[in-house]
């Protein structure tokens, strides 16, 4: 099991700020925007960069790294819409591939799930990458695409994409992980296969159960509350990587919580 935060790219460090980050709060796993998640203006990655962003990286401890890509990518939609949500997605897997990152999540979007599909085959053929990517289970509402493991398991099926599944999200979204965690756990690997499963988006939720609300709690703190501890004791998601979507301010109270609910020490 690797964990930690999504971080901030945000100063003169640039990506490999967020490694130092991470590195500082002694985690093993990471998470990263490489542009602004709400615009659609690539941002530059110079190789030189990049080139210290995989060094730091392959001295620290940390030993599974994503992408997330832009809350503005939308691979259902259609027109210039969905060029532009492609291209979008085609700049993370290369920045993927400079960087040395083992995933790029991306949430489906709305409409058609095939279209959906379609966009993130071209994506993947656009820029050749290491990467894998990830379908992300989202919170529903309106017409938006992969609320359900049945949803997600069409959009993964005959290829190589994988999945990532967020704990606010599910909840959100109707699925019992207040009160039965672990069949939430066996049916998702039911539906999807237990090694379609690579990344869990480690989150308490503010919206009630089956809510469709997107709104993230601090650990133990939101409507899942304790029965969110219960993950980290199944054995199907002792080799996945946990990253914490929570708010930044809580990042101490979050990694103690995430820490003894694990049964870690200080140090592993
Ligand atoms: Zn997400
Ligand atoms: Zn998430």
């Amino acid at each position: 099991m690797t964990y930690g935060f999504h971080q901030s790219i945000a100063g003169k460090l640039g990506v490999t700020g967020a490694v130092v980050k991470a590195e500082r709060l002694g985690t093993t796993a990471l998470q990263i925007f490489v542009k602004s998640p709400r615009s659609w203006k690539a941002r530059k990655l110079k190789p030189a960069e990049a080139e210290r962003f995989r060094d730091e990286l392959s001295i620290s401890g940390i030993a599974e790294t994503a992408i997330h890509s832009s809350y503005l990518v939308n691979l259902g939609a259609e027109g210039d819409l969905w060029e532009k949500s492609v291209f979008s997605l085609a700049d993370d897997l290369q920045k993927a591939a400079l960087l040395g990152i083992d995933y790029v999540v991306v949430h489906p979007g709305s409409g058609d799930p095939q279209k959906i599909k379609e966009g993130a085959l071209r994506a993947a053929e656009l820029s050749p990458s290491g990467a894998r990517l990830l379908f992300e289970n989202v919170a529903g509402g309106g017409n938006k695409v992969g609320s359900s493991f049945e949803e997600l398991r069409e959009l993964i099926v005959g290829t190589s994409f994988g999945v990532c599944f967020d704990t606010c999200h599910a909840f959100a979204a109707g699925y019992p992980l207040d009160t039965e965690p672990a069949k939430v756990i066996v049916e998702l690997n039911d539906i999807i296969g237990p090694d379609k499963l690579c990344l869990i988006h480690f989150n308490d939720s503010q919206g009630a159960r089956g809510s469709a609300i997107d709104r993230h709690a601090n650990l133990g703190e939101g409507q899942i509350g304790q029965a969110l501890s219960k993950l980290l004791q199944l054995e199907d998601l002792q080799d996945k990587a946990f990253i914490m979507e929570t708010p930044k301010e809580s990042d101490a109270y979050n990694l103690r919580t995430f820490r003894e609910w694990a049964g870690f020490t200080h140090s592993s």
